[in-house]
């Protein structure tokens, strides 16, 4: 029942004419039955909604202000990128969390706040290494988890997709194994299915971490795995669209 997202984060990466040739050719090549997402950096979106206009692909962007308007330097708020065409945005990304010390706080308002512009977040949640070793996998998932329901409601996942992206398999070529990555989805799963059965059966939760065309396959054969949030592979139209047509 649920429509597999492939969603490609370019990060800060590219310039305009590689962001223009990159989305002309998704758009072309983008397979039917599956919802496709770009999310390329704030300044190429409006670029980019051109050459999306007309296919199916879907535009989103990386990050948005916590505040809906006013004396916020540098920021970009929710119904900016609405007014840009945008229908998801990514929230909580680990690099936001990491490197711009977002809070869990932080990304539930972030979170709240895209809904509120009609955007549909892409909730990204993921353990370090260290934690992972230490056993802490599931209970740091569950805390990040946790911090956005508590403020949003189990409801408001209805109109959101999550994207488990454990931090160590992030631009690292080191993968979560098929069945490592399921375990988490199923967690997750599980955990949303507590609160609502409904919501977590139709719930689309992505599995990015070093997806590439030749491992797309098997993570998406796993039965709680909905499509991949790409970065370095969806930079490459052939090898993006390859994993595309995994889905
Ligand atoms: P890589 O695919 O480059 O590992 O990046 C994953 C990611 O962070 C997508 O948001």
């Amino acid at each position: 029942p649920r429509t597999p997202l492939i969603a490609g984060n370019w990060k800060m990466h590219g310039r305009l004419t590689m962001a223009r040739e990159l989305a002309s050719a998704v758009a072309h090549g983008a397979p039917a039955g599956i919802d496709v997402l770009l999310c390329p950096p704030f300044p190429y979106l409006a670029p980019v909604a051109v050459t999306l206009q007309g296919s199916h692909v879907h535009l989103g962007a990386q990050n948005l202000a916590t505040e809906a308007e006013g004396a916020y330097t540098g920021e970009v708020s929710g119904d900016m990128l609405a007014d840009l065409q945008c229908g998801y945005v990514l929230v909580g990304h680990s690099e936001r969390r990491t490197l711009y010390g977002e809070t869990d706080d932080v990304v539930a308002a972030k979170f709240q706040r895209a809904q509120a512009a009609g955007l549909t977040p892409v909730l990204c949640i993921g353990e370090t290494l260290a934690e992972r070793e230490a056993g802490d996998t599931e209970t740091v998932i569950a805390r990040q988890l946790d911090a956005v329901l508590a403020q949003v409601g189990v409801e408001a996942l209805q109109q959101a997709v999550l994207a488990y992206e454990p931090v160590w398999a992030i631009g690292t070529g080191l993968t979560a194994t098929p069945a490592q990555a399921q375990a988490v989805h199923r967690f997750i799963r599980a955990r949303i299915e507590a609160r609502d059965g409904q919501i977590a059966a139709s719930l689309r939760i992505l599995y990015g971490g070093s997806v590439k065309a030749d491992n797309a396959a098997s993570l998406l054969a796993e039965t709680d795995i909905d499509g991949g949030l790409i970065g370095g592979a969806s930079l490459d139209a052939d090898s993006f669209l390859a994993i595309c047509q995994a889905a």
